[in-house]
C-alpha cells in the first residue's frame, strides 16, 4: 500500500491549489490513501502568517471532507500537523482533539525564536556549531515525543534542511530522541520534501532510519505537498530506501489508532 499523509491546503497561507487537485494527483501517481494534514492553529502570537487561524479551523475540516465526498474512489484522511513549542502544550492538546482527527503529526520548526527551516533565517547556521545546532533540535524531538500529544513525528531530521551537517557522526543525539518516539508509540514521517530542498535528502537519513529500523520505530509516507504536484512526489526513492534498511510495512491511521499494512 502506498500512502501520503502530509500535505496542506491553502488555508496555511503558503500552498496553493484546492485540496480535490490534490486528491486528484494522488490517483494519478498511484496512491492508494492520502491525508491532509495542515498547519494547525497556534496560540496568537506563534507564528500566525503561515497557518490557518482558529476562526478557519472547522473550515479547513470542512475542506477536507468536501474533497472526501468529491473523491470517493480515494481513502482521505483527516490529519493535522502540530508544532511542538514548549509552554503551548495545552492549547496543543485542545486543537487536536476539537475535531475527530485521524492522526497528529507533530513537527519542530523553531529552535526558541530561531525558525530555522525558514529560508530567511538560514545565516544562523553559519555562526554557531552545527553539532550544538543539532544538539538542540534533537532535544526538542525528544521532549516533542514526550508530550505524548502527537502520533507522527514530521520530518525527523528537518534540521539539514538548508545542507548544514556537523562534520561529527549524530547517533548520540538521534539515539535519545528515537527511544522517545518508540516510548511514545509514534512513526517517523518519512518525507520526501527534502529532495526539494539544498539538503536534497528525504528526511530522515538513511543512518538515522537504520537506527530507527534497529529500534522497531515504524513510518507513515508523506511529500509533505504545498501544491498539488507535489503529492506522492519521490516515493519510487523513499520505498526503495525503506526497503533497503529493512522495512516491509507502513503505518497508517484511523481514529488516531494505527495499523501496520505492507509498504508498496
Ligand atoms: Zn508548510
Ligand atoms: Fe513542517
Ligand atoms: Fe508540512
Ligand atoms: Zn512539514
Amino acid at each position: 500500500m502506498l500512502i501520503d499523509y502530509h500535505m496542506h491546503t491553502p488555508l496555511c497561507r503558503h500552498a496553493e491549489g484546492e485540496p480535490e487537485a490534490y486528491a486528484r494527483r494522488a490517483i494519478e501517481r498511484g496512491i492508494h490513501e492520502i491525508g491532509f494534514s495542515d498547519h494547525a492553529p497556534m496560540p496568537p502570537h506563534y507564528d500566525p502568517d503561515w497557518r490557518m487561524t482558529i476562526e478557519q479551523f472547522p473550515e479547513y475540516v470542512e475542506s477536507v471532507l468536501r474533497v472526501r465526498a468529491e473523491v470517493p474512489q480515494l481513502s482521505i484522511k483527516l490529519g493535522l500537523e502540530a508544532d511542538y513549542f514548549p509552554g503551548t502544550e495545552d492549547f496543543v492538546y485542545n486543537v487536536t482533539n476539537e475535531f475527530d482527527f485521524d492522526y497528529i503529526i507533530g513537527s519542530v520548526h523553531y529552535i526558541d525564536d530561531w525558525g530555522f527551516d525558514n529560508a530567511e533565517n538560514k545565516a544562523r547556521f553559519e555562526k554557531a556549531d552545527l553539532y550544538e545546532i543539532y544538539a538542540q533540535y534533537f532535544d526538542r524531538v525528544r521532549r516533542l515525543a514526550e508530550t505524548k500529544l502527537f502520533d507522527i513525528l514530521g520530518h525527523p531530521d528537518l534540521v539539514k534542511k538548508f545542507g548544514h551537517r556537523p562534520s561529527r557522526p549524530i547517533d548520540d543525539l538521534v539515539i535519545p530522541a528515537l527511544e522517545a518516539v518508540r516510548r511514545a508509540g509514534m512513526a517517523l514521517d518519512l518525507n520526501t520534501s527534502g529532495l526539494r530542498y539544498p539538503c536534497r535528502e528525504i528526511y530522515p537519513s538513511r543512518r538515522f532510519l537504520e537506527l530507527a529500523r534497529e529500534l522497531d520505530v515504524p513510518v507513515t509516507l508523506g511529500a509533505d505537498a504545498h501544491r498539488p504536484e507535489h503529492v506522492g512526489e519521490g516515493f519510487p526513492e523513499a520505498v526503495a530506501l525503506l526497503r533497503s534498511v529493512g522495512y516491509s510495512t507502513i503505518r497508517r491511521y484511523s481514529a488516531r489508532k494505527a495499523e501496520s499494512v505492507p509498504l508498496g
